[in-house]
């Protein structure tokens, strides 16, 4: 039987590298080599839908997380996972959207308008202060926001738009889940209505009549 002494240098020792784990590259990836992409809700439980412990208890850490409003792509998602998948061990990416998801609840076209009403132009706002390179086309500002019709259809387009991604390594593993909110259970994103009848799956479940600006040809 080991001392207590020796538990205890084997766990320091074990804590010393996890928290030095960026000095490493792609030697000190996450417990699972796991980015995850999700949206901000908060009835989208990371932890639970995944089965992972994404940054708890200390000394833990089985992913990275990159939460927005929807969890699709966006630049920075972009940014984050070609970080994590080229300099951070990472070959594995999930992606969770949600039924009841917020980004199905308004049409981006309304958004905007409410946005000028409030005196804000949005074809005059940077994106990003600290890079002022990033630009939007005018007109764009809608299609930027990123509302959904439906969100097994985006979340299908999310997976393919990182699988065809120049900044994604070809062999990352790449999967895309949706959380249902009413049931609280996981399911792969599908067409099929039976699948998905106990679930506000669509803009139009939410009253919504226009169809979004299109992200996706
Ligand atoms: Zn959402």
């Amino acid at each position: 039987m080991k001392t207590l002494q020796e538990d205890l240098s084997a766990r320091v020792a074990a804590y010393d590298h996890w928290s030095q784990r960026r000095r490493h590259g792609p030697d000190g990836a996450n417990n699972r080599r796991l980015w995850v992409l999700a949206c901000m809700d908060e009835r989208l439980p990371v932890d639970e839908a995944l089965g992972i412990r994404v940054d708890t208890p200390a000394g833990g850490g089985d992913a990275h997380c990159f939460r927005n409003a929807g969890g699709i792509v966006t630049d920075d998602a972009i940014r984050s996972a070609m970080l994590t998948c080229h300099f951070f061990g990472t070959r594995e990416i999930v992606i969770v959207q949600h039924t009841q998801c917020g980004m199905l609840s308004a049409n981006a076209f309304d958004l905007e308008k409410s946005l000028r009403a409030k005196g804000i132009d949005p074809d005059s706002v940077q994106m990003d202060p600290t890079l002022p390179e990033l630009k939007l086309e005018k007109g764009a500002f809608a299609k930027w926001i990123g509302m959904m019709d439906d969100v097994d259809e985006a979340c299908m387009k999310t997976i393919e738009t990182f699988r065809t991604h120049p900044l994604i390594p070809k062999d990352v593993v790449i999967s895309g889940w949706i959380w249902e909110v009413e049931t609280r259970r996981l399911r792969a994103p599908t067409k099929d209505a039976a699948k998905r009848a106990r679930t506000d799956a669509t803009s139009a479940q939410f009253g919504i009549g226009e169809r979004q600006p299109r992200r996706w040809n």
